[in-house]
Parts: structure tokens; sequence; C-alpha cells
């Protein structure tokens, strides 16, 4: 399945469930801050790799969430296959090789123009094949900690941009710009998580939700007590 078409995916199963238990972005981005905890907490708690799977997957279909926000409720449609590409091109955006050879600490402006010849055509796997070979070794030094910190950082630039968002400093085809690239450094993150783990996104996304609600099993999902929890651990005991 193509990313775009996990994307739509993602639509026609939750997009009616988001727009009737979380109409306000600010829900969302708790939404997706509440599925970044709970993987932290697996790890943490150093949890069998099906869990932090599953915990991995609800942060993918959380981004997705977010970016069906921008798909809704304005004119302009988030690109997000187009997000990832712009940002995450054949070559580092920012230092321009394969694999990324950045210099330590302040990094060269990135470039959003960079040939991305057959991206569009990729599916999950394959961008995690991408990021591996790109940023997979300097993450493996980074740790998992600091790669864990990288994605929460992401939820932040969401809480500043939809702040300035919501008094106007910010314009709307710009904010559908600057969200997919946020969201597809968020997604960039969770893959590095991924990869670090040496665990398979793309099974564990589809295995939750490739064919329907992973809780009322139906597609679109007609979930009707939804409510926001953390992962009871005490039944994965
Ligand atoms: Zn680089
Ligand atoms: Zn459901």
């Amino acid at each position: 399945m193509k990313f775009s078409e996990l994307y739509e995916h993602f639509f026609g199963l939750y997009g009616e469930r988001n727009r009737y238990f979380m109409p306000d972005l600010g829900d969302r981005i708790d939404f997706l801050a509440i599925a970044i905890g709970d993987l932290q907490d697996a790890i943490r708690k150093n949890a069998h790799t099906d869990l932090i799977g599953l915990a991995l997957a609800r942060v993918v279909s959380r981004i997705f969430c977010i970016a069906e926000y921008f798909n809704f409720y304005t004119i302009h449609r988030l690109n997000f296959a187009n997000a990832l590409a712009s940002k995450y091109p054949h070559v580092c955006a920012y230092c321009k090789t394969k694999p990324c050879n950045c210099p330590g600490g302040v990094r060269p402006a990135y470039d959003l123009n960079l040939s991305h010849g057959n991206q569009d055509e990729w599916a999950l796997r394959d961008w995690c094949n991408h990021l591996n070979e790109l940023y997979g070794a300097n993450n493996k030094q980074k740790g998992i900690e600091n790669l864990i910190n990288r994605l929460s950082k992401e939820v932040l630039e969401m809480v500043i941009l939809r702040f300035n968002m919501e008094r106007r400093k910010i314009d709307r085809i710009e904010m559908i710009k600057e969200v997919g690239l946020e969201l597809a450094d968020a997604l960039a993150w969770t893959i590095a998580v991924a990869n670090y783990l040496e665990i398979n996104l793309e099974h564990c996304v589809l295995s939750r939700y490739g064919s329907g609600c992973w809780n009322c099993k139906a597609k679109p999902c007609v979930c009707d007590d939804f409510v926001i929890r953390q992962i009871d651990w005490v039944q994965f005991k």
C-alpha cells in the first residue's frame, strides 16, 4: 500500500470519529502527546516488542489524526506524502549526502527543493528503509532516549504552531506547509524509534488498523464510547 493510500485509509477509517469526538486541533495534539507518553512508558518498562509495536502504531495513527484536521477544515489540503518527500528526499536535506554526514551541533539550513524522484510511490516500509539508510547509523549512536526526546519535541512544535494559528499570527497556507513539515518530522522520529528497535512499523500499523478499527472492527469506525486513555499496562502483564 502506497503511503498516500495509507493516509487515505486512515481518513476513511477515523475521519468521522475524529470530527465528532475531536473537533478541536488542540484535542488532537493532546491525543498524539498521550500516545508518545505511552510509547516512552513501553520503552522504559522494557515492554515486549509486540506492545512497543502497538504503541508505535498508535503514534502513527494520531499523527494522521492531526493531518486529517487540515484536510477537512481548510480549503488547502495537506499533502502528507509530498511534505515527507520534501523534508526527506534521496539525500539528507541538510548536508545533501546519503548517509547523512551533518556536523554535530548546529546543522546547515535545509533545502526543500531537492529531487525526490519516485518517492510518491513509496510505501511506509520504503520510508522506513530510506530513513534507516540515511540516519540509522547516526541514530544508533544517539541512543533511544534521544530519539524519543526528539519525537516529543515535535509535539511542542505543533503546540506553538497552533498557538500562532489561533492568534492569526500565521496565514493558513503557511500553516498547512508548516504543519506538513512538522508531521513529517514527527513521523520520521517515530520511524527512527522503530528502526532503532528493529521493529517493522508498517507491519505494526497494518496489523492494528489495516482491516478496520482495532476496537469496533468496522471501517469507517463506529465506536460510540470514545475516551482518551493511556494504555492500561496491568492488562498487558
Ligand atoms: Zn545530514
Ligand atoms: Zn471503532
